[in-house]
C-alpha cells in the first residue's frame, strides 16, 4: 500500500510540526504556505509543557535553546522603571511568566522548517481555494498549482485560518475588547537581559522584552 499523503495548510509551528510526525509514521507530508517565504514575524513564544515535550522527542531541544531569547526573567516596573516585583526565569521551576525556554516565533518557525524540508514538500506562494471530500480522497484546488489529491487535509494555517473556513461554517473569531500593537525597537545596554512590564493606569501596559537578535520587542495594550 503507497504512504498515506496528507495535505498541511500552514508552514508556521504547527505545520512543519506536524510534517514532521506524519513523515515519522510513514506517510507522505505537503505543507501549502500562502506566503512566499516563512513569515518572519511574531514575538517571543514560550516553550513549556506539551511544548517543550513535543520539541524535545523531535530532538530539537538543544537547536532551540541555542536559539532562545536568553530573558533573565520579568520585572514588574512603575512609571519610573523602579522594580516593584521580579520573577526570574527560573521561577516556578522555570515555569513562570517568562519560562526557562523563550524563542522568537520566527526562529522556532524555521528552525522546523529547516528540520523538516529535506522529506516534506513545501509549496509556498500557495493555498487551497477549494476543497471536496469524496470519503476517499480530500481533492483540493490550490490557488497557483491547480487540483491535487490527498488522503487527509490538515488545517494548521493560523487562528484566521480560511482552509477551515471551507470545511465549517460559523467560525468566527470573538473579540474581548483588548488591544494590543506588536513592534520591534533598538535594543540599548541599558534595558538588559529582563523583560518589564508596567501597568498603567486606565487599563493600560507596556511590555519590553529583549531578544537575542540584538532588538527589543515591545508591547503597547
Ligand atoms: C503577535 C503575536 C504574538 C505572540 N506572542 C506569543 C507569546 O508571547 N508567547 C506565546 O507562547 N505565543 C505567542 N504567540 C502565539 C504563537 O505565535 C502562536 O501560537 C503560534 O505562532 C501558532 O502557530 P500556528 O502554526 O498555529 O500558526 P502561525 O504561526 O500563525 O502559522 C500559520 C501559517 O499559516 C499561513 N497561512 C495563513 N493562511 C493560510 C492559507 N489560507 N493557506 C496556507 N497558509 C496559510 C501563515 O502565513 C503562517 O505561516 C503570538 C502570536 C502572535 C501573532
Amino acid at each position: 500500500m503507497p504512504p498515506r499523503t496528507v495535505l498541511i495548510a500552514g508552514a508556521g509551528i504547527a505545520g512543519p510540526t506536524l510534517a514532521h510526525w506524519l513523515t515519522r509514521h510513514g506517510m507522505t507530508a505537503t505543507v501549502v504556505e500562502r506566503a512566499p517565504a516563512l513569515r518572519s514575524g511574531g514575538q517571543t513564544v514560550d516553550l513549556r509543557g506539551a511544548g517543550l515535550t513535543v520539541i524535545r522527542r523531535m530532538g530539537l531541544e538543544a537547536a532551540a535553546r541555542n536559539a532562545a531569547t536568553q530573558e533573565a526573567g520579568i520585572r514588574f516596573v512603575d512609571d519610573q522603571n523602579r522594580t516593584k516585583a521580579a520573577l526570574p526565569a527560573d521561577a516556578f521551576g522555570g515555569k513562570g511568566p517568562v519560562a526557562d525556554l523563550e524563542i522568537l516565533r520566527p526562529e522556532l518557525s524555521s528552525l522546523l522548517y529547516e528540520h523538516t524540508r529535506h522529506d516534506t514538500e513545501y509549496l509556498f506562494d500557495d493555498e487551497v481555494t477549494a476543497l471536496t471530500d469524496d470519503s476517499d480522497k480530500a481533492h483540493v484546488v490550490l490557488k497557483n498549482r491547480g487540483e491535487r489529491s490527498f488522503d487527509l487535509v490538515i488545517a494548521a494555517d493560523g487562528i484566521r485560518s480560511r482552509t477551515r473556513d471551507l470545511v465549517f461554517s460559523d467560525t468566527r473569531t470573538r473579540g474581548f475588547g483588548l488591544c494590543t500593537a506588536y513592534f520591534t525597537i533598538p535594543h540599548r545596554p541599558s534595558d538588559g537581559r529582563w523583560a518589564r512590564w508596567y501597568n498603567a493606569p486606565g487599563h493600560r501596559s507596556v511590555t519590553l522584552r529583549p531578544d537575542n537578535l540584538g532588538t527589543t520587542r515591545a508591547t503597547l495594550s
